[in-house]
This record gives structure tokens, sequence and C-alpha cells, in this order.
């Protein structure tokens, strides 16, 4: 199916709207009148900037309050509508889009707004254009897709028919009848189709429609649905994003259209009516990467921590630590900045990497050049929205190339003694991804389609300098778990610091261990553990221990969270975790604690 835009959803000029739209793969695009009146194209100029791109002009839009007035109004509509259908003949796009009337001069009558739109409709097929016509959830008499549709049943007029709108339909528990009820809807009269999601905001349509469409995908509609609903009437028109965000309209338009374009590969599969290769879901992680320009406040903590400098790679300055099952690479190449130690990448165990790979390619993921010697063991890599690189790979797994064959082994020595107390069991529980402002959705939907993992519940996290948002993304059996957190300022390297949780199966021992060695924990204040205390009850010493050491309290109805947290090493740190009895957050309700801690140590 062809697949479209409307300019409304990307930032900057018509110009710019519409490269980004056709580098991401677009078919089509709807114009929106306000782009064009800004626009110093004329209509034909972007008419050939269009042909050029390859992109067709599917929808023009929207055109207001039109039906169901008195007559004198009606005839200055006309009046108005002769305008734009001249100017869509100059454009060579040939459906407008009506939507129902919010004015209130339009009066409660089908009859009166299907006679008007039937004449519109006159002069519209003048101009060789059809008329698609949609309720908006709060237009005035006409608000739901069968109240449109019945209207434009009764008109009867070829050039006459629906356009349905998912916000419009989804935002509202729809019509007497159910969505099914589309179906009776002949596919030819569904002139257009347009698609967005929303997060499930209990607040006016409006302001709700103008500030919170999202992709499909990255709300909580059911889009997927809907879509079937529609195709089963025979529709074979654009699937087309029309997306009000004041995100969108602020970030940069090409890789809003990507993430647009991916949203509507990934709802065309859940839909059936794509396939796309199938996901290969990571069942571990492999590693973390460290980039930074100096190693020594590194390599102090992961040793601290209990972590062992066991190899090296053989052409790159990358060392990797291990400790148990968790691995943490330490990378002092080029891609070093000057400004501290940062998380740029994760090793992903995948059942098939190359599977992996050919996934994220088709669903617009940049495969990343490899950047190795001719002798390396193959490894798959993508890079996640926001430049975090993936690699899709393989520890000690048969048939599969191991990630370690380009390491070469270091000697213990003196300096890096195998710690003795090393526990068993050690791994990674989770790594916090926090994201640019303006791709958390893009980022949860990614690692949802891309990866196949699952998103759980968002959830509001207050840092002293502002809201964070965090939602994680996990696989089946919870062995790898990304929380991804949104919401810093620009420039605050507090709340966007990374983290990696190790799980261990005793944290009260680990987080003694460390300090002994002489790591510094985060220090928690008593006012923390006043409160705990009155929210639990503990046994015996139990909070002592916490309050001495710093270590965090959380229960869900599954089982108790118990952690700590290290200092900061530039724009990372790490976390402590024990998880009993199913535990299955990452300690949420903790979170402002630790980020108004980090700020004060800071
Ligand atoms: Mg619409
Ligand atoms: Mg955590």
């Amino acid at each position: 199916m062809r697949t479209s835009i409307a300019t409304v959803s990307l930032s900057g000029s018509l110009t710019e709207k519409l490269t980004a739209a056709a580098r991401a793969g677009f078919d089509g695009v709807e114009i929106f009148e306000n782009d064009l009146l800004t626009s110093p194209l004329t209509p034909e100029e972007i008419r050939a900037r269009c042909a050029d791109l390859g992109l067709g002009i599917e929808l023009y839009q929207p055109m207001r309050d039109i039906e169901a007035v008195p007559a004198e109004v009606f005839a200055r509509n006309l009046r108005r509508a002769r305008h734009k259908f001249a100017l869509m003949e100059r454009l060579g796009a040939d459906t407008v889009l009506v939507c129902s009337s919010v004015s209130p001069l339009a009066t409660d009558d089908d009859g009166l707004a299907a006679g008007q739109l039937s004449e519109l409709a006159d002069l519209a097929r003048d101009f060789g254009i059809r008329v698609a016509y949609e309720a908006l959830a709060w237009g005035r008499h006409v608000s739901t897709w069968d109240h449109a549709w019945r209207i434009v049943e009764a008109a009867g007029h070829p050039a006459l028919g629906t356009c349905l709108d998912s916000f419009h339909i989804l935002s509202r528990s729809s019509g007497p009848k159910g969505l099914e009820g589309i179906e009776d809807i002949p596919g030819e009269k569904i002139f257009f189709l347009q698609l967005a999601d929303a997060p499930l905001l209990g607040m006016d349509v409006l302001q709700w429609s103008r500030h919170h469409r999202c992709f499909p995908g990255q709300g909580g509609f059911d889009i997927a649905g809907l879509v079937k609903h529609v195709l089963r009437t025979g529709y074979d028109g654009p699937l087309s994003l029309e997306v009000f965000n004041d995100v969108f309209r602020q970030a940069e338009a090409g890789p809003t259209a990507v993430d647009a374009r991916r949203s509507l590969l990934i709802l065309q599969e859940e839909a059936g009516i794509r396939a796309l290769p199938a996901p290969a879901s990571p069942t571990g992680v492999a590693f973390a990467e460290l980039v930074t320009h100096d190693a020594e406040p590194v390599a102090a903590l992961l040793t601290g921590l209990g972590f062992v400098r066991t190899a090296r790679h053989r052409g790159k300055p990358v060392e990797l630590w291990e400790q148990g099952e968790a691995r943490v690479l330490v990378n002092t190449g080029p891609a070093a900045r000057r400004d501290g130690t940062t998380l740029t990448a994760i090793g992903l165990e995948s059942p098939d990497p190359a599977a992996a790979a050919r996934r994220a390619e088709a669903l617009l993921a940049p495969v990343l050049p490899r950047r190795r010697a001719a002798e390396d063991a193959p490894l798959d890599a993508v890079a996640a929205p926001d430049g975090t690189e993936l690699f899709l790979c393989a520890t000690n797994r048969p048939g599969l190339p191991d990630w370690r064959a380009d390491f070469v082994d270091v000697p213990h020595t003196p300096a890096a003694p195998a710690a003795p107390h090393a526990p068993v069991g050690v791994r990674i529980d989770h790594v916090a991804l926090t994201q640019p402002w303006h791709q958390f959705d893009e980022a949860v939907l990614f690692h949802r389609g891309v990866l196949g993992l699952d998103a759980q519940e968002s959830v509001d996290v207050a840092d002293p300098y502002g809201l964070l948002r965090s939602r994680a993304v996990t696989n089946a059996d919870g062995s790898v778990r990304f929380p991804l957190t949104v919401g810093a300022a620009p420039g605050d390297d507090t709340a966007q610091a990374r983290h990696i949780a190790l799980a261990t199966a005793d944290v009260v021992a680990a987080a003694r261990r460390f300090t002994e060695a002489g790591g510094r924990l985060l220090p928690v204040p008593a006012n923390y553990y006043d409160d705990l205390e009155a929210r639990f009850e503990f046994a015996e010493g139990e909070l002592e221990t916490y309050r001495e050491l710093g270590i965090l309290y959380d229960r869900d109805a599954h089982g108790v969270f118990r952690h700590c947290y290290t200092h900061t090493v530039g724009r990372v740190f790490f976390e402590l975790v024990q998880r009993d009895g199913g535990y299955r957050g990452y300690g949420a309700v903790n979170a402002p604690v630790r980020l108004a801690a980090q700020h004060t140590a800071r």
C-alpha cells in the first residue's frame, strides 16, 4: 500500500518537509494548507518539487466549516471552495479534506449537510476533485465516523466520500456501533485514511489532538485493529500519517520522517499486510561498552566492584573487564570525548545476529560500518535512534562466531589481581539508557519493533530540576532490561548520566566489599530511612544496615528490591541490585532520592 505523511507532522519549511518525507521513503504527502500559504514556492513549483522527489500529493487539507449552514453562508463557502479547487488544480491534488463543522452557524440537520456537501461535490467534480468528509471528534453536530458516513451515504454523490481518522475515531468510544461497523462502508467510498496514535490521557479532546498525537505504536490506541477493519472494506488508498505533536514541530524533520516511516512499517506488519524479517529477540546482554579518554577512574571503579581486566582487543584500544556473566568494555580509542566517560554501545546476545540485522535494516536502522580488521570475527551492529551502537553478537554459543575471538587474554598481574571475593553469578541486570528529549517515543518503538522487546508502562520520576519520563523495554525472561528515560534539560549531566546495574544475590555484602575496596557509594539522606521505617517493617538491624551503606529499598506485589549506587564517573555510574521474589521494577519510587543525592554529590 502507498504510504503518506501530512506535512504538518514534520518541522521546517515545506521544502524541508518534502525532502525529509521523500528521503524516508514515503510515496506521498498530504499538503497542509498553512505549509503552502507560508511557502515562497508557487503551487506549480510545489507540484514539480514533489514530482522530482517521487512524491504524490495525496490530499490537500483542511477545508473547514462548510456544511449545514444558512444559504447565504453556504454561497460564500462555495466561493471559497472554488478558489481552493482552482489552487488544487495547479497543485495537481485531486482529493480535498473537509472536516465536520465547528461553526456556531451550523445546524443539526443531516439532510441540509448532505445536500450542501453534494453541491460542494458537484463543484469539485468540475475540477476533477473528490471531497473526503471527516468527522472531527469535537465537531459541532457531527463528531463520529458513523455519523459522517451516514451523511455521505445520504448524499449519494460519486465525488463525495468519507475520510477516516484514527485519532478522531479512537479518542472517543465511537458512535452507536462498534468499529466492526466500519466494514459495512463500501471501500470505494472511503476516500482517505489518516493514522495517528496518542497516549491515553484524560483531557480535552481538541487539546489532546493538537499536542499529543504520535506515530502508530507510540501511544495507547489499537491502530492495527482499526486498519484491519478499514482494509476489509477493500480500501486501497494510502496509509497516511497525520500527527500534530509539539515535539515533532521542533525536532529535525529528517529523523522524524524516518521514525514515522518505521512506525508505518511496523503497523503494516501488525495489520498483516507486510512481511518483514522476523525479530530475533536478544536473549541477554553480552557487554556494555564505555568510552573514555581517561581509563584510570573507570578501572578503579570496576576493580572496586569486583571486575577483573581479562583481555584486550587485538587491534583497538579496548579492554574487556569481566565478573561472573557481567562484561564491560573500556574503549580509550578516538571516539573518546573530552567531556568524560560515556556509555556508547551494548552487545546484545542474539540467537541469530544476521537475521536481527536484516530486520533492523528493513526497519530503517542504520547498519554500522564494521570499522574492523580483516581477521576480526564478523559482527553485526546497528545504531539506535540516539546513536547508541547495538552489537548483535554471541558469547559461547556453538555454531556462532564469538565476539571475544577478537580479544587476547591478559595475564593477571599483581596490579590487577583476581578478586577473591567476587560473588558468584553477577550479571548485568539492566542498563539505563537516558534519551535525548525529542526521541523518547521513537526509542521505545525502536526497541520494541526492531529488537522485539516488550515496552512496559511509562512512569514519571521527579528530578530536583525536572520531571523525567521512564519506560522500560525488556525481553520475555527479563534477561534484557533497558529503562529508557527522558526529560532532563539538555546539559543536565546528572539526569542524563547512564548506568549499568549489576545483579547480585547479596547487595549488602556487595556494597560492603565495594566500600572496603575504597569505593564510594552514593550517600542517601537520613530522611529517606525515616520514611522507609514508616512504610515497611524491618527485621532487627536491617534498616540500620541500609542506612549505613546507602541501600535503597522497594517492594511490589511480587517481591523485594534492594539497590545502591556508586559515585559517577563522567556520565556513567553503576548500581548494585538484589531482586528477590520476582520484583519486576527498577526502584522508580526511589529515583527522586537518587537523583537529588547525585545533584548534591556533584
Ligand atoms: Mg484528520
Ligand atoms: Mg537502575
